[in-house]
């Protein structure tokens, strides 16, 4: 099982931490993930722990609190809270982008604010660009802020914020066409506010409303929302960065370690896929031996895990990327397009090993197969991402005729 996914190179602090977190997983998270899923109860014992952990400051920088982690402890951290429970990596994955936009584009004293309680995981964190009309097509954000004297009004509906409700901070992207000439290009107008709000449902702040968590098919626990803002004054240094029209920029950056990060998740829940089939596979008998012993099902076996090891590899080489300071873009979309598709194979492979009993709530895999799916859509879809590594491949092959 300690074979697939081994990562090559890390320091000795690495390990440790790895070794710290998947201890925790084995203890804290499988024993009672399905449980709570199928209550779509919020994990806060977990979350407790993981804050004792130092989990939400593992990428922020020391002088801040944090533990100053590069990108791949934190991908390689996920990766183990994801095989035990991926609502529990949604969980530090908002938390972790927005505190990553605060170091990357924040101004000081926005720094000094958020960053020190992020860290200790006093203030957390939601991002939100989708609307109800619009995900993929963030250049068509109808959310508006209007200039006010020293502060901005915002008006408009947001969808899907994973931790809506039981975050305190949220990144929130909307148009904002003040101090820009008509015509300017859509994701020139783009500003992105740090709206701080009491966690909770219902309205938690004056012209804030979170109105409650949206039914889904997996991914329980976390709490998914709407996000309403009707006549909501936010002051002019809430601004990111302090200028306003850099907010496209701004989410798009946090995106892109996002995506690493999505990845990550899918190489975690096809890890604990692979898991669970190998073992059921030499359990079950058919026709006199353990149906491992089926080629029809070593032959599935071999194709999962090879799925898992070159996931696992292009999720790392995309983390390593970043943390050596290039752009990543290109090595994410793939590594997220790869580790989300090869997700939904592994699980689909392991629900079919166990027969009948995949479809049983008293089985793991069933949780899995209703999880897997919102990696397909997560900080863009397939379609998405295959644009994004088209588009970079024409730059990178230019045709020099
Ligand atoms: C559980 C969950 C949690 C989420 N959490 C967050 C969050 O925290 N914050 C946040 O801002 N958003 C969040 N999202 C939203 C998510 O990012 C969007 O759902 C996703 O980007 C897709 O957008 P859409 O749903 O509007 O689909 P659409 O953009 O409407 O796409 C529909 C289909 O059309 C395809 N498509 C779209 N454009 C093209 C094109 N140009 N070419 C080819 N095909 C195309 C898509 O690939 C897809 O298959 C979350 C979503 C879910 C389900």
């Amino acid at each position: 099982m300690a074979r697939l996914a081994q990562t090559a190179g890390l320091t000795d602090i690495q390990q440790e931490i790895l070794s710290t977190v998947r201890d925790f997983v084995d203890k804290e998270i499988i024993p009672v993930a399905t449980g709570l899923e199928h209550r779509d109860e919020y994990p806060q014992a977990i979350v407790d722990g993981l804050k004792e952990l130092g989990l939400f400051g593992l990428m922020i920088p020391e002088e801040y609190g944090g533990l100053g982690e590069s990108l791949l402890t934190y991908a390689l951290c996920v990766e183990e809270i994801a095989r035990g429970w991926m609502s529990v990596s949604g969980i530090i994955n908002t938390h972790f982008i927005v505190a990553y936009m605060l170091k990357q584009h924040g101004t000081q004293e926005q720094k000094d604010h958020f960053l020190p309680r992020m860290a200790a995981g006093d203030i957390r964190g939601a991002f939100s660009m989708s609307e109800p009309g619009l995900g993929s097509d963030v250049s068509a954000i109808t959310s508006k802020a209007v200039k006010d004297g020293d502060e901005y009004v915002l008006n408009g509906q947001k969808m899907w914020l994973t931790n809506g409700g039981t975050s305190s901070l949220v990144a929130v992207l909307v148009r904002s066409d003040e101090g820009h000439p008509e015509g300017t290009a859509p994701h020139k107008s783009m500003t992105t506010f740090l709206v701080e709000k009491e966690p909770g449902f219902g309205e938690v702040r004056p012209g804030l409303t979170i109105p409650g968590k949206i039914d889904k098919m997996g991914y329980k626990g976390v709490d998914t929302t709407e996000l309403i803002m009707d006549g909501l004054r936010i002051p002019a240094d809430r601004v990111l960065g302090g200028v306003t029209g850099r907010g496209f920029y701004q989410m798009m950056d946090g995106v892109e370690v996002g995506r690493v990060n999505v990845a990550a998740r899918g190489c975690g829940v096809a890890q604990r896929a692979f898991e669970l089939g190998v073992q059921y596979a030499q359990q079950r008998h058919t026709f006199g031996k353990p149906i491992a012993q089926h080629q029809a099902i070593q032959f599935k076996l071999a194709e999962m895990a090879t799925k898992v090891e070159a996931a696992h590899a292009m999720m790392v080489n995309a983390a390593r990327k970043k943390d050596s300071g290039e752009r990543n873009d290109l090595e994410a979309g793939m590594a997220k397009y790869l580790a989300s598709e090869y997700c939904k194979e592994v699980v689909e492979d392991a629900f079919r090993i166990h027969g009948g009993y995949g479809f049983s709530k008293e089985y793991e895999i069933e949780r899995l197969y209703r999880e897997a799916p919102m990696l397909l859509i997560g900080e863009g879809t397939a379609e998405i991402q295959k644009m994004i590594i088209g588009r970079r491949l024409l730059e990178e092959y230019r045709f020099q005729g």
